[in-house]
């Protein structure tokens, strides 16, 4: 059976844009998995075919992200919002310790609420009197030498900064919020403590998230309800409880595409920096109409490209029109306003030029 099938140009920050491939291999095997008879909705999570599945996706990641083999990663539930408060709970083993959190955005100040609730918060850096738009110098962190963690969002989603080199913190390891960068560009995985992704953005579907933790970091929660313990979690092999099965299947299969079609993380960067750039290059040669949200080159995100119109009504009035031209979910964040169109792997290059040629149009009727 042939269908026709029209899709838009979906620049939405999360969930987000898959890559069609991944859809379709989803959509061939939704009936029944290969050599199962069942679509991997109604298999146990216990099942060796379930093993497979899981084996694969854990096999698969730390290939594409090269991740060393002290490292565990988990598929977890919960989002970004469970890891704010597993992080303290597992990495805070005293109330008395501190844990350093560098707020670059929203995401990473909602990170660092939480922390009270099992130690001492250190605000190392907070951008919010320039309303996010920028990553800070490593002269300008305020560190605890003996802090817990450093935490760090490595790209602020609805500012669109984004770290391009992580700071020093010494011995204390780093932990990063990576929901809406992960699997972008190569990293060097050696250099964090922990990092986590909820997958809707770049790894998947939302129900899953994505841990990558190394192992001394696993030993040292204590006596925890026993669903926000690492531990629980790294000795049931992800699977402590059921897990979100469909969502480990999917992040397997995007990291497959990864490998298969894009090439790994090197040539996935390549791509998303041109394609960035087209934007960025647009929003440069616009004499001043469209202005980026990021003040310095260095710190702007190549997964949500965050601007401006002149305008309010210009932001809203490019949104609509951009909408009827087939490209959809542009409005900025309420917290920024202006326009956000998220870049992420899966957007297509076809997209971005789209959106480009409409943006350049759109400058030159204003
Ligand atoms: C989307 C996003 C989250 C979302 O977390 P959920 O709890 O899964 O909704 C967290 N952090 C960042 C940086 C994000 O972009």
């Amino acid at each position: 059976m042939t269908t026709t099938v029209s899709r838009v140009y979906n620049f939405s920050a999360g969930p987000a844009v898959l890559p069609v491939p991944v859809l379709e291999q989803i959509r061939d095997e939704m009936l029944s998995l290969p050599g199962v008879g069942s679509s991997v909705l109604e298999i146990s999570h216990r099942s060796k075919d379930f093993d497979k599945v899981i084996e694969d996706a854990d096999a698969r990641i730390r290939r594409v992200m090269n991740i060393p083999d002290d490292y565990e990663v988990l598929f977890l539930q919960g989002g970004g919002a469970l890891q704010n408060v597993m992080i303290p709970a597992n990495l805070i083993t005293d109330s008395s310790q501190t844990a350093d959190y560098i707020q670059t955005g929203s995401w990473g100040k909602k990170s660092a609420g939480e922390v009270r609730h099992y130690g001492n918060l250190n605000v190392a850096f907070d951008a919010a009197d320039s309303n996010y738009n920028r990553i800070p110098q490593q002269s300008e962190l305020s560190l605890t030498s003996d802090a817990a963690y450093v935490h760090l969002t490595s790209n602020e989603t609805i500012q669109g900064v984004q770290f391009a080199q992580l700071p020093e913190t010494g011995d204390v390891p780093i932990v990063a919020d990576m929901s809406s960068d992960i699997l972008c560009r190569p990293v060097d995985v050696s250099k964090y403590g922990l990092f986590y992704a909820c997958a809707q953005k770049n790894a998947g579907v939302a129900g899953v998230t994505v841990v990558v933790v190394r192992k001394d970091l696993v030993e040292r929660s204590g006596d925890l309800p026993s669903y926000l313990s690492y531990a629980k979690h790294s000795a049931g092999g992800s699977r402590f409880n059921t897990p979100p099965s469909f969502g480990i299947y999917v992040t397997g299969l995007v990291c497959k595409w990864l490998e298969e079609e894009i090439g790994g993380l090197e040539a996935m960067e390549k791509q998303n920096v041109a394609k960035s750039k087209m934007i960025y290059d647009i929003i440069d040669s616009s004499e001043g109409f469209y202005t980026g949200h990021a003040a310095d080159v260095a710190d702007r995100s190549i997964m949500n490209v965050v601007f401006k119109l002149p305008t309010p009504e210009q932001d809203a009035d490019f949104v609509a029109k951009a909408a009827d031209a087939g490209m959809t979910t542009l409005k900025g964040h309420r917290s920024v306003g202006g326009i956000r169109a998220s870049l992420y792997n899966a957007m297509p290059v076809e997209g971005v030029e789209a959106l480009a040629s409409f943006m350049k149009d759109y400058a030159a009727k204003a």
